[in-house]
């Protein structure tokens, strides 16, 4: 019944996905072995196909019913079929969106929740991104605003979600009579399109409009949705206009959002655009040694051999979620074993993270490295030119390029100016056949691969 496949799939996908996602869909019918669902948005409907349609189908096919395939069409606007509420045993309760923002009261606010170890003082401060924190810092004190918005971008994992809701505890504790409102753009997305189909759009704009502090997470969601950026431009405005504060985050710079409208690209740069760089070591090193101590605070001593901290933070990527879950896994481990995590321990319970990490390296950048060393231009590597001073240094960049990479000939050919894969093949082979008589030149292949691997 759907009352138990309910409970199954919120436990499975989470509330947040539920709510979001599979609650607005109505079952339109179930026969020949095939379900029926109408999603409102073709949006929504390739959503949810991609990410839950497996899901569905086996929660529903569990109460014995024969289900072995799911449809997803796009609602039409034809008499509204049958609610998925309305074959619930427990009728599902219907969220009314709330007409106005009452008080400070945070359970009136459709915001999404707050992750409670996001805070300032879990947060790690190194270079790559002293500038962001500070910043939020500003925000966070909620004094008058002086910049507006605060636009804080940059690469996956690198904290701008633990900055934002480090500014809402913060405002939390100390200006318990602002209204802050953090969510994703996605669900600024989803609640528009909600109040659309329940004609509360009214509503949804007072709603909006009625916060102290507006955050939105990931802009770059709302790119090419058109009705959505129409709407979220209008509540940014007014919000400006009302000296309200507004946080935005994105993984790139406003500039390089593609398919986000002009004005919404100046508007976004009117206040401060800064970036979260990605980490280096010291940060990453800063980051381990915290999460560690965290740990250690909750769970108990973990004996851990010398220099493991460093060895993560020297070879593990730059994002940070990467570099928590090592952390977390290497733990787990040696709770597991019950003896002192040695380097070689580390290294096999973590060998699948690093060699994820391993840097890879592009064939442009060997090509400019062996250009700089024999100082030719970087246009004679993939130019016709046959002198031996620029045809040897190409060959060498081919013998780097095949070694060094996972290129296959053919690609690495259409890399030097569509080369056919018997040119690369012949240079390939004519550097190894080199290399064992000519020190120089091996010399050079150290030199140059060490300079790569960097
Ligand atoms: P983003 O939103 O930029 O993709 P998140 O804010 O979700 O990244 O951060 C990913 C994970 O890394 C989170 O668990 C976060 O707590 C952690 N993290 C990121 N930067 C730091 C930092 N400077 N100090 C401590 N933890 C961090
Ligand atoms: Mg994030």
């Amino acid at each position: 019944t759907w009352g138990t496949v309910r409970d199954e799939l919120i436990k499975a996908v989470g509330k947040n996905n539920f709510v979001t996602w599979i609650e607005p869909l109505r079952l339109i019918g179930l026969d020949g072995g095939i379900a029926r669902f109408e999603a409102p948005t073709k949006f929504m409907r390739d959503w949810v196909s991609r990410n839950f349609a497996e899901q569905i189908r086996a929660h529903l096919a569990r109460t014995g019913k024969a289900v072995e395939r799911i449809e997803f069409l796009v609602a039409a606007s034809r008499p509204a079929p049958v609610p998925l509420a309305q074959i619930a045993e427990r009728p599902a309760r219907r969220r009314p969106m709330p007409a106005v923002v009452r008080g400070a009261d945070e359970a009136e606010l459709p915001g999404a929740p707050l992750d409670s170890r996001f805070t300032f003082d879990n947060f790690v401060v190194g270079k790559p991104n002293e500038l962001a924190h500070a910043a939020a810092r500003r925000v966070a004190e909620g004094g008058p605003t002086t910049f507006n918005p605060l636009f804080l971008y940059g690469g996956v994992g690198l904290g701008k979600t633990h900055l934002m809701h480090a500014i809402a505890h913060e405002l939390r504790t100390r200006r318990p009579d602002l209204r802050v409102l953090y969510l994703s753009a996605e669900q600024f997305m989803y609640r528009f399109i909600q109040a659309l189909r329940e004609k509360q759009v009214m509503d949804f704009k007072e709603m909006f409009r009625a916060v102290d502090v507006l955050m939105v997470d990931d802009v770059q969601f709302i790119a090419g949705k058109d009705s959505t950026q129409e709407e979220f431009f209008h509540t940014f405005n007014a919000l400006v206009d009302q000296n309200k504060q507004i946080v935005i985050s994105a993984d790139r710079a406003p500039g390089e959002i593609k398919d986000l409208e002009e004005r919404i690209k100046s508007r976004l740069q009117c206040g401060l655009v800064v970036d979260l760089h990605p980490t280096d070591y010291e940060l990453r090193l800063g980051i381990l040694q915290q999460k560690a101590e965290a740990y250690r605070a909750q769970h108990g001593n973990v004996r851990m051999a010398n220099g493991i901290l460093e060895f993560l933070a020297h070879r593990i990527s730059t994002n940070v979620r990467v570099l928590e879950g090592a952390l977390t896994r290497l733990f787990a481990f040696a709770s597991l074993v019950g003896r002192e995590i040695t380097m070689d321990l580390a290294q096999d319970c973590l060998a699948d993270i690093l060699r994820a990490s391993e840097r890879k390296i592009t064939i442009e950048e060997i090509q400019r490295k062996v250009a700089e060393h024999y100082n030719i231009r970087l246009s004679d590597m993939i130019g016709p030119k046959r002198v031996r001073t620029i045809a040897r240094p190409r060959q060498i960049a081919m013998y780097l390029a095949k070694n060094m990479t996972t290129r296959s000939l053919p690609e690495i050919g259409r890399r030097f100016g569509g080369r056919d894969h018997t040119t690369i093949m012949h240079g390939v082979r004519k550097i190894e056949e080199l290399k064992g008589s000519d020190n120089q030149l091996a010399e050079d292949l150290n030199l140059l691969r060490r300079l790569l691997e960097a």
